[in-house]
Parts: C-alpha cells; structure tokens; sequence
C-alpha cells in the first residue's frame, strides 16, 4: 500500500486531503514523527513553498538511517510499500488587491505588525474585510489556490550511494499538482464549517459561503480536490 506522510499539522488540511483522496492509502502526518524539522516558507509562491516543505522533510527522513524509528506506523517488514511525502501549499487570491492574500494567507495581518508566525484567522480575515470595504459584489471576485508537490522517500536499499546526489534527486523526482476554485468575497463571515476563509468564500455557482455548504461540496469543487485529483490519478499509473 502506498503511504503518503501528510507535510502538516493543519487538522482541517489534513481531514480534506484524506476525505478527498480517500481510503486507498495509508496516511501520516507531522504528528507521527518525532521532531521534524520547522520550514520557513520564504518562497515566493505556491510552488516553491509546497516542494520546500516535501523536500525538507523527504532530506531529513533519509538523512540517517532508521527511516521506520523516525516514522510511526510505518512498518519496517513491509519492503514492497511506497512511501510519499505530500505537501498542500495553499491561499486566496483577491483580484481586487492584486492578488493578496497569495502566498501570505496564513500570516496576512502579521504583515502589518512584523509578528513571526501565522495570524489567527479571525484577524486574517478582519483585515481582508477592512481592505476590501464595500467594493461591490462584482468586483469581489477571487480564487483559493493549491499546489501539492508529491516526493517519493526511498528505503535505503534502493538509494544512490551518495547522498549528496540523492538530495538533488529529491527536488528533481518531485511533482507538482494544481487546483484552483473560482468564487467571490462576501461582505462579512458566515458559516462555521471549513477554515480559514472559508466564511468570506462564495465559490462560482453558489449563493452560500464554504463555511456554511456541507464539507462534501466543499471537497469536491475545491482547489484541493482538484491538485489532489491530479495526484490521485498519477498514483493510480
Ligand atoms: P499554508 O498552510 O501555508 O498552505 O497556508 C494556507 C493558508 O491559506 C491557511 O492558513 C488559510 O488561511 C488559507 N487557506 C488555504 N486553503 C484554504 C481553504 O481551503 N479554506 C480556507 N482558507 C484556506
């Protein structure tokens, strides 16, 4: 079976990437391995933030041996299984302010205050609603973006002798998936289900928020589910 180590600790994250991908994999999360390593997401987009945090992670799991005591759940007999890490990259885009949030969604009202780490949302999301004020409807027009970048970690039997060479090997063998979802902002939160944006988020073709339509909708018209459809069916091959 195929195990795919889920590059999160976002719980709402990792709930949609299972629903979406469903039961056919094994699945694991930062959760189930002892200290990884913190990545900075300093890239300048999706792309590059998403394979940032699957090659960091996929370099310090082969670094030293012992790949099964550094990943719960992952069996040690079990040679024929495949093991991935994935990583979701994700965030809103506003057309109305040139494309922010973007890449800052998750610390978008830290920008204004120089805070490290991510914003709490209600703050992420006061700030998008003070920006965007009473633009109308029309003009509120945006997308939520995810990249998922999909590395393979090899035993140690079928690696490269060098691992220098075998760290380029990662970036290299690593595969990008997109999915984007059109939609609208609303003019004040609405709905508890989801996260993040969710409230503020009107996908195209419905009068209701992501935070307000069931989580199945949600996942199957989101950015997620569409990078993660890529992904599912390069699997399947
Ligand atoms: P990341 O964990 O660095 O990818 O940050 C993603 C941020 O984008 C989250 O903290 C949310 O603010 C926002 N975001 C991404 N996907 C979603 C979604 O499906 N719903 C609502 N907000 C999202």
């Amino acid at each position: 079976m195929i195990t795919l180590l889920i590059a999160t600790r976002n719980a709402h994250k990792v709930g949609e990437i299972r629903a979406i991908l469903g039961d056919g994999f094994h699945y694991l999360t930062l959760n189930d391995v002892p200290n990884p390593p913190e990545v900075i997401e300093d890239a300048g987009t999706f792309a590059g933030n998403a394979t940032k945090k699957a090659v960091v992670l996929a370099k310090w799991l082969v670094e030293s041996q012992g790949l099964e005591a550094k990943v719960a759940g992952l069996k040690a007999g079990a040679r024929e299984d495949r093991l991935y890490v994935l990583a979701d990259d994700s965030g809103l885009e506003v057309d109305a302010l040139g494309g922010a949030p973007g890449v800052h969604s998750a610390r978008y009202a830290a920008l204004d205050t120089g805070r490290p780490g991510n914003s709490p949302t209600a703050e992420n999301n006061a700030k998008l609603m003070r920006l965007l004020g009473d633009t109308p409807l029309d003009k509120r027009t945006a997308r939520f973006r995810c990249m998922v970048a999909l590395t393979p970690v090899l035993r140690s039997e079928n690696r490269p002798a060098s691992p220098v060479c075998y760290a380029d090997e990662l970036e290299l063998q690593t595969e990008l998936f997109e999915g984007a979802c059109e939609g609208r902002i609303g003019f004040a939160p609405r709905g508890r289900g989801g996260f993040g944006y969710d409230p503020l988020f009107i996908p195209a073709g419905y009068e209701r928020t992501f935070g307000e339509l069931d989580e199945a909708i949600k996942n199957e018209l989101s950015h997620r589910a569409r990078a993660l459809a890529f992904l599912k069916s390069k699997l399947r091959d």
